[in-house]
């Protein structure tokens, strides 16, 4: 039997691009329940990740014109990765498969198809991997190709250049719906179910219409996230950094005694003792702030609020 397929598209204020995905994807969708590789109840699940243009209106009227849409519409905007938690989870008792996408299709609708093949083959969980990515400025790319690294230095696993294109069996959905932290960094905890998984490459292609909603500010949040929440490696490194500071402050004053046993001149420049001491009281703070960012995380990971509230859930 052919498995019911489950897009899941999260939308923030994307009306702009809106009608243009759901005809492509509907095509796409077609194409493939036509040829018997997915089940006719598969469905375009769109995410209103609360925004606050016509993107909900826009939804309604495609599912009230097609079964095939649905749609969810969030209490409020929670950001990408809690609107597309919410996607899979709310779909997950209906559907045996689940592809996740970006609502601009910037992810090549092409690689669906690859995905399937790949699922029927016998993996749970796919990634898509960007395998070329032209369309994205010099400094994103930079940013991103940092990160990766950065990431895999610190011991986390992560898919080298996968966002969050990705393929989960209903196995694998629910095994994600046992991880409970509210700080999310989908593309670190997917890859820590474990079931079969493998990669498929494709093309990052322009934005289609509409504007990025990930601005500067929200990148570097992601990634801050995405190491906090995965590693423990810079509190590692405040406690060498500290070790080393206290080795080189016990030698001085070392060096400092022998020259007084010798009677040595022990006149020091002000200017160093000052610099120094600024130095060290830059690492401090700096180092408190690490402390802080985790300590931070248990205070909101501590109280345990819903990841998102679902406002309304429209599907046939
Ligand atoms: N998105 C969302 N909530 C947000 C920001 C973005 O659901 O608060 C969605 C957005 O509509 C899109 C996807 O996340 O479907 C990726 O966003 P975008 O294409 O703007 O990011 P970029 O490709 O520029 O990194
Ligand atoms: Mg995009």
């Amino acid at each position: 039997m052919s498995a019911r397929l489950y897009l899941v598209v999260p939308c923030y204020n994307e009306q702009e691009v809106l009608s243009y995905t759901a005809s492509t994807l509907e095509g796409k969708l077609n194409a493939l329940i036509q040829a018997q590789l997915i089940s006719p109840e598969s469905r375009i699940v769109f995410v209103d990740d609360g925004s606050k243009d016509d993107t909900w209106n826009i939804i309604c009227k495609l599912h009230e014109d097609n079964d095939i849409f649905a749609g969810l519409k969030l209490s409020r905007n929670r950001g990408h990765q809690n609107a597309l938690l919410a996607g899979l989870l709310e779909v997950k008792d209906r559907c045996d498969v689940t592809i996740s996408m970006d609502a601009d299709l910037q992810d090549d609708v092409d690689v669906i198809d690859s995905f399937i093949e790949k699922y029927y083959e016998g993996f749970e969980i796919i990634y898509g991997v960007r395998g070329d990515r032209k369309s994205d400025t010099t400094v994103k790319r930079g940013m991103a190709e940092l990160f990766y690294n950065m990431m895999t230095n610190m011991g986390v696993e992560t898919i080298f250049n996968h966002a969050d294109c990705r393929l989960m069996s209903q196995r694998s959905l629910e095994a994600l719906s046992e991880f409970k932290e509210v700080n999310l960094f989908l593309r670190g905890m997917v890859p820590l179910i474990g079931f079969k998984s493998c990669t498929v490459e494709y093309s990052r292609l322009p934005r289609y219409a509409g504007t990025s909603k990930y601005p500067f500010k929200k990148m570097l949040q992601l990634a801050l996230n995405g190491i906090t929440s995965f590693s423990v490696t810079p509190l590692r490194i405040v406690t060498v950094t500290g070790s080393i500071i206290f080795t080189l402050s016990v030698l001085s004053l070392v060096v400092l005694l022998v020259l007084a046993l010798l009677r040595l001149d022990l006149t020091l420049s002000l200017a160093w003792v000052i610099a120094s001491n600024w130095t060290v009281c830059g690492i401090m703070m700096t180092s408190l702030g690490v402390v802080g960012e985790y300590i931070g995380k248990i205070f909101e990971e501590s109280k345990h609020r819903p990841r998102y509230i679902v406002d309304e859930f429209i599907i046939k």
